[in-house]
């Protein structure tokens, strides 16, 4: 069977060395999903691949594809959408790798547009100037949650359809429900009040306190990712980041 050449853009996942001079990339195409190319020659320093393999940034590549290869070969990669300011923010880039993780552990060889569009906005938003991280990420999990059909009701009841006030989460379904349903016991997973309203506007509020309310609703909604996705358990960006944050 023939080659056929794709183009399509991209966000790079992870790479490693391969051979002398090659590099073999992990991308999230906006048109296939995951795709692994070999960059031949990346390492040379001349090479015309080089200074392109960065995070965050909407990469426009073209490579040969040929089905039933484990990998396919890279010819040529310009920037679509640069965003450096956000590799130069510490804790925004932090944040940004957390995101590439759900996605490289979570990304399949099909597209899924819903969840290009959302690294596309997730990043734009962290590179913008003011932005603030903690929020963006709350946001970012819970379309991420959507886009997988996961999305949480946060005003309902999941068992008895009252209004929520304060949730405890299932361990089960990771619905949400009013305390009365979820019974006397107390739940390892509970958003008060606080937290739903911020689930509800994660861009409502700018203050310190409100900073740090995210953070720690951020650690809940980890743990809801957890209930749905076992890869998504461990994600060593978010244990780096404790230890360089807390
Ligand atoms: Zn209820």
């Amino acid at each position: 069977m023939a080659m056929e050449l794709v183009h399509d853009t991209a966000y790079l996942l992870r790479q490693k060395e391969s051979g002398e001079t090659s590099q073999i990339v992990h991308l999230f195409t906006k048109k296939s999903g995951r795709v692994i190319v070999i960059a031949k020659g990346a390492r040379q320093p001349k090479s015309h691949f080089s200074g392109y393999f960065q995070p965050f940034s909407e990469l426009a590549v073209q490579y040969y594809y040929k089905e039933g290869r484990p990998y396919h070969f890279l010819s040529k990669i310009e920037f679509q959408t640069l965003r450096l300011p956000l590799l130069q923010a510490h804790k925004s880039a932090l944040y940004g790798m957390i995101l590439l993780e759900m996605a490289d552990k979570t990304a399949e060889a099909s597209p899924d547009e819903g969840l290009y569009e959302l690294m596309s906005d997730s990043f734009t938003r962290l590179n913008e100037i003011g932005a603030v991280p903690e929020a963006i990420h709350c946001h970012f999990i819970l379309r991420f949650l959507e886009n997988h059909g996961l999305g949480l009701n946060l005003d309902a009841c999941a068992a008895c359809g009252e209004a929520l006030y304060d949730a405890a989460v299932s361990e089960r379904d990771a619905h949400l429900l009013c305390p009365r349903c979820y019974g006397g016991h107390a739940a390892r997973i509970f958003l008060s009040a606080a937290e739903l309203n911020i689930l509800r506007d994660p861009f409502g509020g700018k203050n310190a306190i409100f900073q740090r309310e995210v953070i720690n609703l951020n650690h809940h909604l980890w743990q809801i990712l957890g209930l749905h996705f076992d890869r998504l358990q461990r994600l060593n960006t978010i244990e780096t980041m404790g230890k360089i944050l807390e």
